[in-house]
């Protein structure tokens, strides 16, 4: 049984995150998609409400795929998260040579706290390696359209907050 650690703010999940998710179904037999506690101060989402727009929306996805899924939040180190799920993986998406250098560091601080735990990188598949929650938050905020960027059920929930 593999288990891996998808973390991030997901506020709000997109389709960048969605496409990393549906690689990871191909990789483990139990995904924990873990919401990151402080990554935002001023969040569009709510935390209880990311989290259900997550099994919303990839519930289903991993039902299909025969994967276990959970999503859980979290306000501690990453690696003592990784150790309560038993999860031998973290799942990280790459965009752009700045989420490299970013996440490089992370991963080599991680591994020297916790060398048991691997960290995965999943490029960015190009048709939506641009998107990013802090942009489309700031569009959501300045009255634009996100369709293209968040699934439906997610653009639902946004249009609703108008
Ligand atoms: P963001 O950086 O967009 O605010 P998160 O902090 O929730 O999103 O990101 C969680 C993880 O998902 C990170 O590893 C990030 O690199 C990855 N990710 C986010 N958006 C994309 C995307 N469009 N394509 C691939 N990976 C992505």
């Amino acid at each position: 049984m593999r288990v891996g650690l998808y973390p991030g703010s997901f506020d709000p999940i997109t389709v960048g995150h969605i496409d990393i998710i549906e690689r990871a179904f191909t990789i483990v037999d139990h995904l924990v998609i873990a919401i990151g506690k402080n990554a935002t101060k001023t969040p569009l989402f709510e935390l209880d409400k990311r989290l259900a727009m997550i099994e919303e929306e990839v519930g289903p996805k991993a039902a299909a795929r025969d994967v276990r899924l959970e999503v859980i939040s979290f306000d501690t180190l990453l690696v003592d998260v990784a150790r309560q799920y038993k999860a031998g993986l973290i799942i990280r998406g790459l965009r752009s040579a700045s989420d490299f250098e970013y996440e490089t560091q992370m991963t080599a601080m991680n591994r020297t706290m916790a060398p048991e735990i691997e960290t995965i990188f999943l490029p960015a598949s190009p048709e939506v390696g641009f998107v990013s929650s802090t942009l489309v938050r700031q569009i959501v905020g300045m009255g634009g359209v996100v369709d293209p960027f968040v699934p439906a059920s997610v653009l639902k929930k946004i249009n609703e907050l108008k």
